[in-house]
């Protein structure tokens, strides 16, 4: 992509609605807009980003054996009264009234809907174990939206729902998201610890909230060390083999590891005071078993081998990309702007022409841009008259991997810079090995 064609409206000005520094790099970097109080638009480059979170937990998701659907953003009221949570769900919940005063409402989440699509056409065990997901963007009216898309009202999620025909099954399923989760978020370049979360009135303990430690994160956690210097789970993990699954998961809560509303101080004051870490943190994850609550409530049986029908044991899966951006520049930033885990940079290279007009610069920098294309490298090319300083200062601010920087005089003997975003170290080399140093 060449700068001079794309649109990316960086901010010279710090905006100074933004309390915390992941809002204030992604209005500066251009990433989103706020529409109206926590609505945001994503703008090309913040849109790439949230693409690519979305693929790796798409392909996450589908490895595990979930199966994509994607339900609608409008939902009928009359659903949610089937549950009882129509009433019971409260001000979150955005109500709309359409032309025939049929009442509807902007889905905050959809338990109720993926239980009427599984009601309506499964009816055996054997169709079992089943999982759906989508990825569509949800409502809430949250009492105060703020910090960009960290809290906003509109937001991107990645919802699954679990069906299976008993707690044993079902917890298999738990434990298959559990690890799947361990891979999305290590692939996304994120450390995040599952800590245990309330399960209100379900009870047991398979509730889990996906944490990243952050000092700008509104829940107060608290977990061993040795979570920091766990490895997750790596492609062969066998989504068939349900004690595989179960032993990863026992070794991932075996430590501790709990949000504020779980804490418990008899059980943390036995860790060993220097391995204890007492943080703040973003949720980005969270896994929820719920048994039975709305396949009862909803009727969604199926027939067991005894041919009698049982309800089915659900439990629901959530992932917030839109979060999950916003909360990883809070964990990889610098003074000068974003620093972007390979996995989620929108760009792989940041290409800087400092002399555009030099015939020289020209002819490196349009045959780089070309053999990084035909490479696959996925390239922004500044090809724009401006000053080195700003150009230097906005490519730091996107946080591309890489740059590849061409000055008049490098150019004329056939020498380019290749500079590292997160540790800044930079290196003269020629430009034919440019292509295959970041390959
Ligand atoms: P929170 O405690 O932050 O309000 P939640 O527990 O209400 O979140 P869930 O219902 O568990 O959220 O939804 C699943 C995921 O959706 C969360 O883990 C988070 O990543 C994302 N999410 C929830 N609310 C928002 C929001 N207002 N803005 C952006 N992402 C959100
Ligand atoms: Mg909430
Ligand atoms: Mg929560
Ligand atoms: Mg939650």
């Amino acid at each position: 992509m060449r700068l001079s064609r794309y649109f990316l409206p960086i901010l010279k000005e710090t905006p100074k609605e933004a309390e915390i520094v992941s809002h204030r790099l992604m209005l500066r970097a251009g990433m989103i807009r706020q529409q109206a109080a926590g609505i945001y638009s994503f703008l090309p480059l913040g849109l790439k980003v949230l693409d690519k979170v979305s693929n790796i937990i798409r392909e996450e998701q589908n490895r595990s054996g979930a199966i994509e659907i994607l339900m609608p953003t409008i939902q009928s009221a009359d659903l949610w009264r089937e549950s009882g949570r129509y009433d019971a769900y409260g001000k979150e919940m955005l109500r709309i009234e359409d032309r025939h005063e049929r009442e509807l409402l902007y889905g905050p989440t959809n338990e109720e809907m993926v239980t009427d699509i599984f009601r309506s056409y499964v009816r055996s065990y054997k169709d079992l174990p089943l999982n759906l997901y989508h990825i569509q963007w949800k409502f809430r009216d949250e009492v105060r939206p703020r910090f960009g898309v960290m809290r906003s009202r509109e937001f991107l999620m990645k919802d699954a729902y679990s069906f299976d025909l008993d707690f044993d099954r079902a917890q298999t399923a738990y434990h298959r998201m559990f690890v799947a989760y361990l891979r999305t978020f290590a692939r996304c370049g994120l450390k995040a610890i599952p800590m245990r979360a309330d399960t209100g009135p379900i009870g047991g303990n398979l509730s889990h909230e996906f944490i990243i430690l952050a000092s700008t994160g509104e829940s107060e956690v608290f977990c061993h060390r040795d979570y920091l210097a766990m490895n997750e789970p790596g492609e062969d993990v066998d989504f068939a083999n349900a004690d595989q699954l179960a032993g990863i998961v026992k070794d991932w809560t075996t430590p501790y590891a709990a949000t504020d509303e779980m804490h418990d101080e008899a059980v943390w004051n036995a860790v060993p005071e220097e391995e204890r870490v007492s943080a703040r943190g973003i949720e980005v994850g969270h896994i929820f078993y719920f048994g039975t609550k709305y396949s009862e409530a909803m009727g969604a049986v199926v027939a067991g081998p005894d041919g009698n029908n049982v309800p089915v044991h659900m439990g629901s899966y959530g992932i917030g990309p839109s979060r999950l951006i916003a909360a990883a520049i809070e964990a990889s930033h610098d003074e000068n702007g974003i620093i972007w885990p390979k996995a989620l940079a929108p760009f792989d290279v940041g290409l800087i022409n400092m002399k555009p007009g030099d015939a020289d610069c020209d002819a490196a920098c349009e045959r780089l841009y070309a053999e990084m294309q035909a490479k696959g490298i996925d390239v922004l090319y500044d090809d724009q008259d401006t000053r080195a300083g700003a150009k230097f200062a906005s490519m730091d601010l996107i946080g591309l991997p890489t740059q590849v920087i061409v000055g008049p005089r490098g150019a004329k003997v056939g020498e380019v810079e290749i500079k590292d975003r997160a540790s800044g170290a930079r290196d003269t080399i020629s430009i034919d090995q440019v292509v295959a140093r970041i390959s």
